[in-house]
């Protein structure tokens, strides 16, 4: 009993170290369809196809590992990017700009810089805020692009 629970914290301690390497391998897997342990990582096999397609742009029809093509690889295992939030801030700004007009031809001078002032605020904050979000975001997907490998017999793809 006392080896169970032994055994249990050595379980936790290897999901913790795997979890938090940021090298990750897949280290006695199979493969779910072929069965087969042989593993790319995604991030090795996207940077290798983007390189050898910038040396030789005419193997881009090549079959390469899994009977993918250098070019299919480039496409399907893209990294994550992260997004402008400059479209987000200007769909904010705009109709808010349009009210503060509004506001200063009806009301005057004093309405009218108020509203200006509260506009610039409320943009400020939608940008802090979408800036954070979207970061967020950017790494989650970035973390599991980097823990994503590929069988290299089928294709299949497998998490760590
Ligand atoms: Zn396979």
């Amino acid at each position: 009993m006392a080896n169970d629970g032994l055994e249990r914290f050595e379980a936790a301690l290897g999901a913790i170290s795997k979890i938090t390497s940021e090298d990750r391998e897949l280290v006695g897997a199979r493969c779910p369809k072929c069965g087969a342990s042989d593993f790319a990582k995604i991030s090795d096999l996207f940077a290798e196809a983007a390189g050898r397609l910038d040396e030789q742009p005419g193997s881009a029809g090549s079959v390469r590992e899994g009977g993918m093509t250098d070019a299919l690889i480039v496409e399907k295992f893209r990294p994550p990017e992260r997004k402008s939030a400059a479209g987000l801030v200007l769909a904010v700004a705009v109709p808010l700009s349009a009210v503060c007009f509004y506001l200063y031809r009806r009301f005057g001078d004093l309405v009218g810089q108020s509203a200006i002032a509260a506009a610039a605020v409320v943009t400020v904050i939608v940008l802090l805020t979408t800036l954070r979000r979207r970061s967020d975001q950017y790494y989650e997907r970035r973390r599991r692009w980097n823990s994503l490998f590929m069988c290299r017999r089928c294709g299949q793809l497998v998490a760590s």
